[in-house]
């Protein structure tokens, strides 16, 4: 199997996983076309992401202008994604109630769970800490998964701008 197509298939998975997550809150969550505060400049992502974009996308990145600076680079007039097939990991969870564990920096050894959501995302449905694990989006494995794609093709994990995918942000 290529680069590609293993990232590909990473992405089909978060997709299915974190679809799930999302139907177990109905309409609680808001996110759609249109609604893109999450799609902030400065995002980087590793090289094998980076490909599945310009695999994906090679005229929008050669002849296509960035979005202006202030959004993402792929943000449209509109508030939708050029590349939303494309898009990478980070983005295909966003909105979703995220959990995470953590040292604990006032008792260090002690791992203590940290969450966060969307303010748009949280105005209605049980509060956030009452949720269950699984109705959350746990960081770390798809993190791991992601790092260990990368780190099978291309060794190094520098990271690559989204920006920087545009020739014209780099003439
Ligand atoms: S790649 Fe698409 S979904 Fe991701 S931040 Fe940019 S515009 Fe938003």
């Amino acid at each position: 199997m290529n680069r590609t197509a293993d990232v590909e298939a990473f992405h089909a998975a978060v997709d299915a996983a974190a679809n799930r997550v999302a139907a177990a809150h109905g309409s609680r969550l808001r996110c759609g076309r249109g609604c893109s505060s999450c799609c902030v400049d400065g995002i980087t992502v590793f090289a094998v992401e980076a490909e599945r974009i310009r695999a994906g996308a090679p005229e929008l990145l050669a002849e296509g202008e960035p979005g202006p600076e202030g959004t993402c680079a792929f943000l449209d007039a509109d508030g939708a994604c050029r590349v939303y097939a494309l898009r990478p990991y980070v983005c295909r969870t966003q909105g979703l109630p995220l959990r995470w564990v953590e040292e604990d920096e006032a008792d260090p050894g002690t791992v203590v769970e940290q969450r966060d959501i969307c303010p748009l995302n949280d105005e209605t449905g049980p509060p956030l800490t009452e949720l269950p694990p699984d109705r959350c989006w746990t960081l770390g494995p798809w993190e791991e998964r992601l790092r260990a794609l990368q780190e099978a093709f291309d060794g190094p994990l520098a990271r690559v701008p989204l920006r920087s995918l545009f020739a014209r942000s780099r003439r």
